[in-house]
């Protein structure tokens, strides 16, 4: 019979890999509570609707990418390709927004990409939202955090982050026309994608990967000479922030957000060491998205970053936790009455070491194929039981690592000083 496979661009996450996810979401649970943020969870499927206002029609998402199906009440709904939208109607629909929220989520999002190395079907975001505060230290501390996580997880130094402002929805539309008008006179030197976009999202063209593209754009009118007085301000003030933390940018004029809900800040974390999946992180504000999703007008600003993305980089920069060990302890006996006293004695310590990772042999062998195992297992020591050990009341303690064997060979440990030679030994 045929095998069946996932599905193209939905991966699974193997037992070997699992480790490290579990590493990064251990990281990214305690930074966000230490900035007070609060974890919301929100379904997988939503209206479709959400998304083509929230995300907005002329997006790649919307045009191309999107999971859309109806059920059986043929109502459209859509697998969520990010989670801003769907944490905006949550906090509408909670009444969460009457005061100052600091939320954070994080869960797999569904996108019909062409799949690569960084790029999936199904992927894994966090993000965070904050709402009810217009003012650039709000936009400064999400960025912190974020500098704060490349720290934590060691890869400080192959993240850059660039910058910039994108104005209010007048002087965006002020930037447009011009750029449109000087786009217009060079249309035929313009790629496809972009000639289509000058009529439905011009600012998108800015960010378009085709090199002759880009050259044209080293001419075009830039868009900080258009930035209306507030956003200038505010702009100062978060650069001003960054400084005075010594977090570092690059302002990136081309930088966008095609979208008229987002304003002001735009920022982005890239790194070298991905290919073209480069963006591991990606944020700004965006004060009139809430409204646009039937909300009062309560400015927002949040950032997303994927978490593949991220485990790669790990992996690129080797900044992982070293060889994930299965277990701290192997428990190995020989003969029934052996195996009796070992499961016992090991419930025990279950009972009193709950911290240990203590794995136990089942399935019998012998003892050359048990201790094999217990050396795969990348445990520390391994508890043997023998028919002398029973005899004894004791248990023989082996020490399975080449750091440990210069001092514990091979010891036998009576049975009631186990516990307190095990504790005195993973507490050094
Ligand atoms: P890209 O330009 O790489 O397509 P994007 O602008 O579509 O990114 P956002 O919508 O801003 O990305 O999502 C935030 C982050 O989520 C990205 O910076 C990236 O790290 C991650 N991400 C987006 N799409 C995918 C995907 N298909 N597979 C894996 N990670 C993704
Ligand atoms: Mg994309």
């Amino acid at each position: 019979m045929s095998t069946i496979r996932a599905v193209r661009g939905m991966n699974d996450i193997l037992p070997d890999e699992t480790p490290y996810w579990q590493y990064i979401e251990t990281v990214i649970r305690q930074l966000m509570s230490g900035y007070g943020y609060s974890e919301i969870r929100m379904p997988i499927v939503e209206r479709t609707d959400l998304f083509r206002r929230g995300v907005g029609e002329v997006t790649d998402i919307v045009e191309k990418e999107m999971y859309t199906f109806e059920d059986r009440s043929e109502d459209s709904l859509t697998l969520r390709p990010e989670g801003t939208a769907g944490c905006v109607r949550a906090a509408i629909q909670h009444g969460l927004l009457n005061m100052a929220q600091r939320l954070w989520y994080t869960g797999p999002m569904f996108r019909y990409e062409r799949p690569q190395k960084g790029r999936q079907r199904q992927f894994h975001q966090v993000g965070a939202e904050a709402f009810g505060i217009a003012s650039p230290d709000m936009d400064a501390e999400m960025i912190l955090l974020t500098a704060r996580l490349w720290r934590d997880l060691g890869v400080a130094e192959h993240v850059e982050l660039q910058l910039n402002s994108i104005g209010s929805a007048d002087a965006r539309q002020a930037y447009k026309d011009a750029l449109v008008v000087y786009l217009r006179e060079r249309a035929e030197q313009l790629d496809e994608d972009s000639q289509r976009r000058l009529d439905s999202n011009p600012l998108r063209i800015l960010d378009s990967k085709n090199p002759d593209t880009q050259a044209l754009l080293d001419g075009a009118p830039a868009l900080g000479d258009f930035l209306d007085e507030e956003s200038q301000a505010d702009f100062a003030r978060l650069c001003e922030l960054l400084d005075a933390a010594g977090v570092p940018y690059t302002v990136n004029q081309r930088l966008v957000r095609g979208l008229d809900y987002y304003n002001k800040t735009v920022f982005e974390w890239v790194t070298d060491q991905l290919g073209a999946q480069g963006t591991v992180c990606g944020g700004g504000r965006y004060d009139g998205l809430v409204e646009q999703l039937g909300g009062k007008a309560v400015p927002g600003v949040g950032f997303a970053m994927g978490l593949e993305r991220l485990v790669l980089l790990l992996e690129a920069c080797d900044t992982l936790p070293g060889a994930n060990a299965q277990a701290d302890i192997y428990v190995v006996s020989f003969g029934d009455d052996a195996q009796r006293q070992a499961v016992a004695a090991t419930e025990r310590l279950r009972d009193s070491a709950s911290a240990l990772r203590i794995v136990q042999h089942t399935g019998g062998g012998s003892f050359k194929s048990q201790m094999k195992k217990a050396d795969k297992s990348g445990a520390r020591v391994a508890l043997i039981w023998g028919e002398d050990e029973v005899a004894a009341g004791t248990v023989s303690l082996k020490a399975l690592r080449a750091e440990d064997k210069e001092q514990i060979t091979q010891q036998a440990v009576p049975l009631d000083e186990l516990e307190q030679t095990l504790r005195t030994l993973f507490a050094g």
